[in-house]
């Protein structure tokens, strides 16, 4: 058997060990005689995998008792509409433009109401975080939308609008996990699974209980009240019950490395050796603002499309997956999630230098 470096931006590496448990408990979880999979929502077995996943979460973002965790389905995506459908009381909302994700949920949000782009780097690629002194937020505004963390440009907020009384809503599909976070600076945070915390369809979403209520907009269908889903624990319907297993797999992995601190120091060293060798690379050059710069996805280039596709190539050939950018911005993209191994890192630089002197 042989596993490559994954640096795919989604769905993503997940922890060797965490696959290797699940492997193991394929046949049988926990004398149960069965696999996860194929196990009722509603057995004892199942109900403790659902309880420790949010207890586990709960520990790792220090989540206060007034916010309330639920294991949807849909993906990050999915939240584009629930979020409008179910906190736009006044029909207003102003959202925060700084890459693909943003946009997507801009679009969305302008099928139930008035989207206000208060701020937006698309001047510039999305290469930085706009301004966000002097932020007009709109008066009648339900809440204000942010991406944490741009998977496609590679940037971050490293601070947060300052939004008043309004609610800040917040995308940490491929952030969550990495750092630390004060839950208490927003109203709703999601998280789609598939980047750093498990397999693609969960979503995470994280809200305080007293913006889960029944006045949502008319026609909001029953699956996609926070209430609903509120209501009875995340278990309404079947939910993704294999997928929350993986993610309290992560969940536990993670607090086993020391919790959100330490995964910030190593994801610091690690993105750290990225962008040290991008900086003094006369051939590679990342693309983004120094300070915005994202520890989770790297974009770069060699300012060559033809040397660009040469690299992405024989990256492939030597056994890392994955590294060509997104089609909207070119070159390459190094995913380093959580569950990229430091070594994977180390042996990605050392393959760029030697690429760089072969190709002078
Ligand atoms: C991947 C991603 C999404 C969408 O996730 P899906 O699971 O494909 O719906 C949304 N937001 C961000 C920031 C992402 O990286």
């Amino acid at each position: 058997m042989k596993r490559v470096f994954n640096f795919a931006a989604g769905p993503a590496v997940l922890p060797e060990e965490v696959l290797r448990e699940a492997g193991e408990e394929m046949l049988d979880y926990k004398d149960t005689g069965m696999s996860v999979m194929e196990m009722s929502h509603r057995s004892k077995a199942f109900e403790q995998i659902i309880q420790d996943a949010e207890k586990d979460l709960r520990d790792l973002m220090n989540i206060p008792d007034n916010y309330r965790v639920l294991f949807l389905q849909g993906g990050g995506s999915q939240q584009f509409a629930m979020i409008p459908m179910n906190l736009m009381k006044n029909k207003v909302a102003d959202y925060i433009k700084t890459g693909q994700w943003a946009k997507k949920a801009i679009a969305e949000g302008k099928i139930y109401g008035k989207v206000n782009v208060i701020a937006s780097s698309e001047d510039k690629t999305f290469t930085y975080i706009p301004d966000l002194k002097n932020l007009k937020i709109s008066e009648d505004a339900d809440y204000v939308y942010i991406c944490h963390n741009n998977t496609i440009y590679g940037t971050k907020y490293n601070e947060l609008p300052e939004t008043g009384d309004k609610i800040l809503v917040a995308d940490m599909s491929s952030d969550i996990l990495s750092e630390p976070v004060d839950v208490t600076k927003y109203g709703l945070i999601f998280a789609g699974a598939q980047k750093n915390i498990g397999p693609a369809g969960v979503v995470v979403v994280i809200i305080r209980e007293d913006l889960i209520t029944d006045d949502v907009l008319p026609g909001t269908p029953t699956m996609l009240k926070y209430k609903t889903h509120a209501d009875n624990d995340s278990l309404y319907n079947t939910p993704p019950a294999y997928g929350i297993y993986i993610c309290g797999k992560v969940f536990k992995w993670v607090k086993k490395l020391g919790g959100l601190e330490a995964m910030k120091k190593r994801n610091e060293e690690k993105a750290a050796i990225l962008y040290d060798y991008l900086d003094a690379s006369k051939m590679f050059k990342g693309t983004v603002v120094k300070k915005d710069r994202s520890l989770m996805n790297v974009p770069f280039v060699t300012g060559s499309e033809e040397l660009d596709a040469k690299f992405v190539k024989e990256a492939k050939a030597a056994g890392f997956e994955n590294l060509k950018g997104h089609r909207t911005v070119g070159g390459m993209r190094a995913s380093i999630y959580n569950a990229m191994p430091m070594d994977g890192v180390k042996a990605l630089v050392e393959f760029m230098k030697k690429f760089e002197v072969e190709n002078q």
